[in-house]
């Protein structure tokens, strides 16, 4: 197949172009590098079947000769974007859905849709089935990242209904693992990086609220076997092993060896309180479940980014 993904420079995008590049797929990579990096996939430049184009996907987007395939991930994702990229946002997941359903719709190409547990919003159920019409507050600081996505996910169904386009949502449960930005912001990277360098973990409000954490090898394989489905519903990917974010600080502390402890800070506004996937349908329709447990993720994650905090602060060392 030949594939587009949009954000494939960033965290996710990036391991995706592994995965299809490594199944034998041809890749063409979009990215407008706002939160991606071309460090992600500089290892894949050389690629016979691997290129590249710096594109802000709410333009026009020119793509030469066929697709059998457009995965749209290009998207600000950490809390800490939303204050910061809130119009880029809006755009990317209203205007950049449209115009890459338009894409597909060209090519004749199969359309997979990065969505996220975030349209559950703060959920008044538990844990979430894709049935969960979702808790959101449209105004908030949370609203243009979750609104956004529940909007491209209702322009990803019109485009189905009205077109006959073939389309796929993956609601994307927290994830995790290398090449998350240093600064990224989200829990996992902000406990790794503090604890690498010494310092306490902050940890926002009591740390009572939960969150449910994915290993992005798992994520991958979910969202390749989605691709490869017939559901056009959303799916649920997500691990359902969930934690107290109290309880992952202390986890990260004892796995690091780091002796300075927590810190509270105030809990963002609309943070919300629980999160855990229900994966009844991705076991059933995708006979997908999580493999990686969140110690050995960690691990994995905690070498990737000792060694690009060695590379960061050059001679400097890094305790571990
Ligand atoms: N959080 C925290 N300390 C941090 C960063 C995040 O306690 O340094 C909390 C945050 O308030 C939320 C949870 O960890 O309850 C997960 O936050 P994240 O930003 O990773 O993503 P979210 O699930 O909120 O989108």
């Amino acid at each position: 197949m030949r594939v587009l993904i949009t954000g494939a420079a960033g965290f996710i995008g990036s391991h995706l172009c592994e995965r299809f590049l490594a199944n034998g797929h041809t890749v063409i990579a979009m990215d407008n590098l706002i939160t991606g990096t071309m460090e992600n996939i500089a290892h894949l430049l050389s690629h016979p079947r691997f290129s590249f184009i710096q594109h802000d996907v709410t333009e026009f987007i020119y793509v030469e000769g066929p697709l059998d395939a457009v995965l749209h991930f290009a998207s600000p994702a950490s809390p800490a974007d939303f204050p910061l990229l809130p119009i880029q946002i809006g755009k990317v997941n209203a205007i950049g859905t449209y115009r890459t359903l338009g894409l597909a719709k060209a090519k004749g190409a199969r359309f997979l849709l990065a969505s996220t547990s975030e349209v559950y919003g703060d959920p008044l159920v538990h844990p979430q089935p894709e049935s969960y019409w979702g808790n959101v507050n449209p105004i908030g600081i949370r609203g243009i990242y979750d609104e956004s996505k529940r909007f491209a996910e209702a322009l990803t169904m019109a485009y189905h209904r009205v077109h006959g386009l073939e389309t796929r949502i993956v609601r994307i449960f927290n994830t995790y693992g290398p090449r998350m930005r240093l600064n990224d912001g989200r829990v996992i990277p902000n406990f790794l990086t503090q604890a690498l360098r010494g310092e306490p973990l902050t940890v926002y409000g009591d740390g009572s609220q939960t969150r449910s954490f994915t290993y992005v090898d798992d994520l991958i394989e979910g969202i390749y076997r989605l691709l490869f489905s017939e559901e056009v519903e959303p799916v649920n990917i997500g691990n359902p092993e969930e934690y107290r974010i109290i309880d992952l600080a202390h986890l990260v502390n004892t796995l690091t060896g780091n002796t300075a402890g927590v810190v509270f800070k105030p809990l963002p506004k609309d943070d919300p309180k629980q999160r855990r996937p229900d994966i009844t349908k991705a076991r059933k329709v995708l006979g997908w479940e999580p493999r990686v447990s969140l110690q050995e993720g960690l691990q994995r994650t905690l070498e990737d980014f000792r060694r690009r905090l060695r590379a960061q602060n050059g001679r400097q060392t890094v305790p571990g």
